[in-house]
Order: C-alpha cells, then sequence, then structure tokens
C-alpha cells in the first residue's frame, strides 16, 4: 500500500468538523448474546435481501474514500460471520489512495481467518473481551466461547494485526471487580485496552445511567494499583488514553456519556441494509440501497452517493444528546449500527 495521500476532506459539517473515519457494518447478525447489547433470544434481523452486496459496498465506499475518508472500520453485529470478508477487504485495499482497514470482533473466527484478513489488506483488529474468566463470559454473553477469544487475539497478534485494541464494558456487580485484573493482563500481553461505558444503545433497553460504570469509577479503581497520567494528544479519538505507570503502556477510556468527545468527531457510518448515519445516536438515517439498486447509470450512481455523504454530513448535529432531558434514544439498535 502506497504513503496514504491525505487531502482535505470534503465531509465537513456545519461545525467544521472533518469526516474522514467510516464505520461500516457488514451484518447486523451476531455470534454471542452479550446481556447488555441484546437479548438472549434475540431474532429480530435485518432480511438478507436487504443487506448491501459486496460490489454495493464497494461501489459505496469507493466514492466515501474519493470524497475525503481515510479510514475504514469493518464492525457488525459480528463482521467475521461475513463469509466473504477477506473479499470485501481486497476490494477496499485495491481503490486508488486506498484507507486505513480495521476490524472490530468479538473474534470467535479470528484465529481461523486472521492471515488471510492481514493478507487480504486488513491493518488492525479491535477485539471485545469484558473479562479474564470463562464462567463469567458464558453468563455475560451466553456462549461458552471464552478460549476462542483468547486464540483468536494471539492469532490476530502472531499475523501483525497490531496494535490488538481490547475493548471492555464494565458492568456494575458483574465484571466491574475485573478492571485491575484486565488491565495487568493486557499490559503482560501486549494488549492496548480501553474500557468503554456502556450505551443507551442495547435492544434490549436495558441501559440506566444509575447503574452504568462511569470513566470516573474506572479511573478511581485502576487508580488504586496504578498511576495514571494522561496521554496529551488525542484529536478524533473516541479513547482517552492515559500512560501507565509513566508509560509507554497506556489504557483508555471511552466515555460516550460522561465525558463526550462530539466536539472532535470525524466518523459517519453505513449500516448493513445501505443507511448512512452521520452519528451513533442518530434519529435519522438516509438510505444509499434503492440509488444502488435503480436503473441509473454508474456515473449517476456514483454522483448520486456524494450528494447524499454531503447532505448527511452537513446534517450532522453538534452532539449525541444523552445528557439532554430529552434526550430519546436511536430506534436502531448498535448490534445493527456496529461500533
Ligand atoms: S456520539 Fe455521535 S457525534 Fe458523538 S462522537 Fe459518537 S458518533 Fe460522533
Amino acid at each position: 500500500m502506497g504513503e496514504l495521500r491525505v487531502n482535505a476532506s470534503e465531509l465537513v459539517d456545519t461545525y467544521g468538523r472533518e469526516h474522514r473515519d467510516l464505520r461500516v457494518s457488514l451484518t447486523d447478525r451476531c455470534s454471542l448474546r452479550c446481556t447488555y447489547c441484546m437479548p438472549a433470544d434475540f431474532s429480530d434481523w435485518i432480511a438478507n435481501g436487504s443487506l448491501l452486496t459486496t460490489e454495493e459496498l464497494l461501489t459505496v465506499i469507493g466514492v466515501a474514500v474519493e470524497n475525503g475518508i481515510t479510514q475504514v472500520r469493518l464492525t457488525g453485529g459480528e463482521p467475521l460471520l461475513r463469509r466473504d470478508i477477506a473479499h470485501v477487504i481486497a476490494g477496499i485495499n485495491a481503490l486508488p489512495n486506498p484507507p486505513r482497514i480495521s476490524l472490530t470482533t468479538n473474534a470467535l473466527r479470528l484465529a481461523e481467518v486472521a492471515q488471510d484478513l492481514k493478507d487480504a489488506g486488513l491493518q488492525r483488529v479491535n477485539v471485545s473481551l469484558d473479562t479474564l474468566s470463562a464462567e463469567r463470559f458464558k453468563e455475560m454473553t451466553h456462549r461458552d466461547r471464552f478460549h476462542d477469544v483468547i486464540e483468536g487475539i494471539k492469532a490476530a497478534q502472531e499475523a501483525g494485526l497490531t496494535p490488538v485494541k481490547v475493548n471492555s464494558v464494565l458492568l456494575k456487580g458483574i465484571n466491574d471487580h475485573e478492571a485491575i485484573p484486565l488491565l495487568k493482563h493486557a499490559l503482560a500481553n501486549d494488549w492496548n485496552l480501553r474500557f468503554i461505558e456502556q450505551m443507551p444503545l442495547d435492544a434490549g433497553d436495558l441501559w440506566a445511567r444509575p447503574i452504568m460504570v462511569t470513566a470516573n469509577d474506572i479511573q478511581q479503581e485502576l487508580e488504586r494499583e496504578f498511576t495514571l497520567t494522561p496521554v496529551p494528544t488525542r484529536g478524533s479519538a473516541p479513547a482517552e488514553e492515559f500512560y501507565v505507570d509513566g508509560g509507554p503502556a497506556t489504557v483508555g477510556i471511552i466515555a460516550s456519556v460522561t465525558r463526550p468527545f462530539c466536539s472532535a468527531c470525524d466518523r459517519l457510518r453505513l449500516t448493513a441494509d445501505g443507511q448512512f448515519r452521520n452519528c451513533l445516536f442518530a434519529r435519522d438515517e438516509t438510505d444509499v440501497r434503492a440509488l444502488m439498486r435503480s436503473d441509473l447509470t454508474d456515473a449517476q450512481k456514483r454522483e448520486g452517493i456524494r450528494e447524499i455523504l454531503q447532505t448527511v454530513t452537513k446534517a450532522k448535529l453538534p452532539g449525541h444528546g444523552i445528557n439532554d432531558p430529552n434526550f430519546v434514544k436511536p430506534e436502531r439498535p448498535m448490534s445493527a449500527i456496529g461500533g
């Protein structure tokens, strides 16, 4: 992959935020049932016929890259459930001026495909793991697959999909006592650990502010054992990073609810069924699938995608509004939006 040529993004909202990061959900289906994400018996999936085909995906991503997107994060549901994911990655990597490509996964299939994805052009992975206990993993995800995740992380490291970022959600009275052990394990195994505040986006409507583990809670807990020093540079990154005991190792906290970072947001989203969203918490979304399946010429479709991207970006609100009294969570659950 040649040197990344960074032109000014064409995707600038009315607050001057340049959008360079496109989060692409490849499917809403998942191989786990994390309690804070979806009910164990959840089955309200997007119809297969509504999912963008690989060709449609690559066309839409191609236009986004032409307009300033320099990073593509593949998400889900669980993106490794998409059988042609290596083909999708290779297609993105073959674009003129290819973006950086990363993946957010539960790692159940990672040990099997890590090298293939690396060879296809994937650069790094974010793995979701909330506990170091196989028993608690089973309780929190309704699947007995803890060891597959650990093997997946190892395989990613061996394949060079690094740094491996590990995302952990802490739940009060469930796994919040594991903050220190998780960080110790991450330091010992070269994981880049980030704790994520639970967000009001679950399909089961379980989120409640009083039971949330906040960034302050997490930081205080870690500071019982470690010295945390803020990393001065952050940019548009969601994670607030801290040097651990003077560094160079760091730990991150992604505090969407209590320490919002929307003012520097550079992210746009494409759902698996072809809807553009300008924010994780957007209440509106704009369809691109109908355009892709219309009788227009390819050139007309590409122009249409560019116009939709512009419109969606210009309509972006200053922030998520979670802390506003009249906040209403989006209808679409996190599992159908992607991390
Ligand atoms: S909540 Fe929305 S605006 Fe805020 S950082 Fe996330 S995606 Fe960006």
